[in-house]
């Protein structure tokens, strides 16, 4: 099938390079002239793993184009996907203009006898499918089309596999046709095993926001008991294994940490709380799941101030990023932690593998050393935002024999308290006893 993805960011493009992998010939579009250009050459402009080789496949294979045309975007398929940003606005709800500005620069190209399906894939409120379809209708009144919803579920430092592996794909639409489009469009997937749950427009926005703001819950709601470990003398872990055994419960998403950040989390448990509270439904339960999101992060600072005076003291982090495998720094709570540390006057000196260009634009006062070793060599503390798996498997004893005090306060809960204990750290975590040498 010929597809149109317009916006080529982490979704737009891992979507447009993995359906063409699937054998569709894609053509993404993007405002971002520097982007696109790069993606020309064949360079993917984040991090992202496994998506460089099949991006080149793709040109190679002349299955896979790029421009910043949308006139040319428009022209080449039936079917177009829009998959750009939704960021928050002022009072948290989602901004919706970067959709909108795509519908109306669509309008002008959808034509009266060849009928053109916009697939939404942008996370956006329930009603915005009606929206951009209302806008178009407005600005080309003659023009065949039919709005679809196709939100995504993929994970940034998983994408490729997620996008080829979905737990499921949601398709709303409003039409028989509709869903028949998205069912030969991802035909390769379902019969792969892989479930298409059909649906209503409304019920799809309203499924990706429901899946974000259950997980985003389920990290709160440990927190919130982690604090009570700390004071009581609790471990997380162990709560976490008592109650994930339990199969109603399941193991997953229970850890306990710093809290959670990135570009979907955040943005998405605000615009959902905005969307019920605007329509009078109850939202109280993810206005608390924010709370004690922004808590677990004041916590953990108070814990490092009121532990060490941070004050000309070389601080060490390990760990920029919101998550591992991903160079994302958008909400990454590694920037609160470090600009309040800063404020208190450390000096901080930080290692990731892949996050440190992204965390220099936004960090300009923080040093960056190319190894995890040089971060710790001389420190006060170290603090670990990020749980990459390259510190689980760190020489524990050479850190130690490098740092200047071994002290650790680990907002990701990395390392097993009994390991910290034999190599004489003191060790704070979040929601676990704390080792002490
Ligand atoms: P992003 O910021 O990485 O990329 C957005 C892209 O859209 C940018 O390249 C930007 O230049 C481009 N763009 C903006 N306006 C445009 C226009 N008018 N025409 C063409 N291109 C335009 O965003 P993202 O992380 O890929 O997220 C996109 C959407 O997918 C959001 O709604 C997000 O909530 C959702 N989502 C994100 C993830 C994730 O892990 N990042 C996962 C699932 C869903």
């Amino acid at each position: 099938m010929k597809i149109t993805v317009v916006g080529t960011g982490y979704v737009g493009l891992v979507t447009g390079v993995c359906l063409s992998d699937l054998g569709h010939d894609v053509v993404c579009v993007d405002i971002d002239e520097k982007k696109i250009a790069a993606l020309k050459q064949g360079t993917v402009p984040f991090y992202e793993s496994g998506l460089q080789e099949l991006l080149q496949r793709g040109i190679d294979e002349d299955r896979l184009r790029f421009t910043t045309s949308i006139a040319e975007g428009a022209q080449h398929a039936h079917v177009i996907f829009i998959a750009v940003g939704t960021p928050s606005d002022e009072d948290g709800s989602a901004d919706l203009s970067a959709v909108l500005a795509v519908g109306d620069t669509l309008a002008p190209y959808l034509q009266k006898d060849k009928k053109t399906y916009i697939v939404i894939k942008s996370t956006v409120p329930v009603g915005t499918s009606e929206l951009v379809a209302q806008a178009i209708r407005e600005k080309a009144p003659q023009a065949t089309f039919e709005m679809v919803s196709n939100p995504e579920f993929l994970r940034e430092g998983a994408a490729v596999k997620d996008f080829m592996n979905p737990d499921r794909i949601v398709v709303g639409a409003e039409s028989k046709e509709g869903h028949d489009i998205l069912k030969a469009l991802y035909i390769g997937l379902e019969r792969a095993g892989r479930p298409i749950v059909y649906t209503n427009i409304k019920s799809a926005e309203i499924i990706k926001y429901a899946a974000n703001a259950m997980l985003a819950t389920r990290i709160s709601f440990m927190n919130m008991l982690s604090e009570l470990c700390e004071k009581e003398g609790g471990d997380i872990n162990h709560i976490a294994r008592g109650i994930g055994l339990d199969g109603r419960i399941g193991p997953r998403f229970l850890h306990a940490g710093v809290g959670y950040g990135g570009s979907c989390f955040p943005k998405d448990v605000k615009a959902v709380t905005r969307t019920l509270a605007a329509k009078d439904c109850a939202a109280e339960l993810l206005l608390a799941v924010d709370s004690i999101n922004k808590h677990q992060r004041k916590r953990f600072i108070e814990r490092i101030l009121s532990t060490i005076e941070v004050a000309h003291k070389r601080i060490a982090v390990w760990g920029l990023a919101f998550k591992p495998r991903t160079d994302d720094m958008r909400e990454a709570p590694a920037v609160d932690v470090i600009k309040a540390l800063k404020k208190a006057g450390a000096q901080i000196v930080a290692f990731d593998p892949v996050a440190q260009e992204n965390a220099q634009a936004i960090l300009p006062d923080v040093t960056f050393v190319r190894k995890a070793y040089d971060a710790v060599t001389d420190a006060d503390a170290l603090i670990i935002m990020t749980e990459w798996d390259e510190f689980r498997g760190i020489d524990l004893e050479k850190v130690y024999s490098v740092m200047k005090q071994p002290l650790i306060f680990d907002g990701r809960n990395v390392y097993e308290l009994e390991t910290m204990k034999r190599h004489n750290f003191r060790y704070i975590s979040i929601g676990r006893p704390e080792v002490k040498p």
